[in-house]
């Protein structure tokens, strides 16, 4: 049973600020899937809310050289939005698979950043748009990286009157492939892979377009669900560097062994820490096909069981 609270429905960030540091067990509520369910359950008792989502900053969504997500679009906004498919189509695709259309009417990519769970499929694509998120709060306005935003399960650079504006990704150039695979057999994922891979040389069509000579320029690779929070691979993304789409298979293995090598699982419900390693590797060659197949404007016809490809 959910405990007394007030609720206060500020107007502008400043107002929710101001609140959050005047009051006393203040918490900020956003669509509210994932702070209704831990009071309910008695986990949190904040005697406080502090509703933000009337507040129209936080609800803008803005283009430019990079995409701005204001901390209040739900996930079905984000899945739905134009501006999203145009300049980071794979956001989009992803936002479609999150949760249940329930979860996305409501729930926020504030609030899926700001909760910090291990589990969260946003978190772990946005490291490779480079994001950077804004927090406002009395003392004014910081900007971080993702990666240093989110410290750990449940854990955030966030102080307790500060707010979550936005989130800031970098598009990525024309002729990136990429692709996100999830998997999961619990409401949560157990596993996230998001691959981009830029290309040299590649034409509108891909790297069909322009013979086999398309090699990778550049390549990302981040992992998540398995370790206390979603990071890069970063000896993974070297050993796909420079390679042509053609010979991408060959270092594949690699690929997926250096990214085993980086996570730190632990054994837990979703399944033991060696079981995890495991999938990583399996995932990551997947992802890699699939991004591979995509670079030749091509589609994978490959289908795996509990999985999701965006
Ligand atoms: C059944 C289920 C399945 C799910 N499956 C997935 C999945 O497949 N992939 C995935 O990525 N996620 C998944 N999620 C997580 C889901 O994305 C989040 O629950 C949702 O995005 C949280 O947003 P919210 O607005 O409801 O947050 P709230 O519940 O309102 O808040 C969550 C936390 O963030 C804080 N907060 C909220 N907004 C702000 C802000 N602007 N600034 C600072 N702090 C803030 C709150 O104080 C609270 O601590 C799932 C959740 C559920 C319940």
């Amino acid at each position: 049973m959910l405990r007394p609270f007030t609720l206060h429905r500020p107007a502008t960030a400043d107002e929710a600020c101001a609140l959050l540091a005047r009051l006393e067990d203040a918490a900020p509520y956003a669509g509210g899937t994932e702070l209704l369910l831990l009071m309910k359950l008695g986990w949190l008792r904040p005697r406080h809310l502090v509703d933000v989502k009337r507040i129209r900053e936080l609800g803008d969504l803005t283009g430019g050289p990079r995409l701005a997500i204001g901390a209040t679009v739900t996930h079905r906004a984000l899945e739905r939005s134009a501006l999203v498919r145009a300049h980071c189509p794979l956001v989009a695709s992803v936002a479609r698979h999150v949760a249940n259309v329930r979860v996305r009417n409501v729930g926020t990519v504030g609030g899926n950043l700001a909760f910090a769970d291990p589990h969260s499929d946003l978190a772990t694509l946005f490291l490779t748009l480079d994001a950077t998120v804004a927090l406002v709060s009395p003392r004014g306005r910081r900007e971080l990286p993702l990666a240093d935003f989110v410290r750990g399960p449940w854990e955030t650079a966030r102080a307790s009157d500060e707010l979550l504006a936005l989130v800031r990704l970098t598009p990525w150039p024309a002729g990136t492939a990429a692709a996100y695979v999830k998997f999961g057999v619990h409401e949560r994922p157990t596993l996230g892979i998001a691959v981009a891979l830029q290309l040299d040389g590649a034409g509108p069509g891909g790297a069909r377009s322009s013979g086999g000579s398309v090699r990778v320029a550049d390549a990302r690779v981040a992992i998540g669900c398995v370790s206390p929070r979603p990071a890069r691979a970063p000896a993974a993304e070297a050993c796909l560097v420079g390679v042509t789409i053609a010979e991408l298979e060959d270092v594949a293995g690699a690929a997926a062994e250096s990214a085993t090598a980086t996570v730190d699982p632990a054994d837990d419900l979703y399944g033991s820490a060696d079981y995890k390693r495991e999938m990583v590797a399996v995932f990551v060659r997947r992802a890699l096909r699939i991004a591979a197949a995509r670079a030749r404007g091509a589609e994978s016809a490959a289908r795996f069981p509990h999985a999701v490809v965006a």
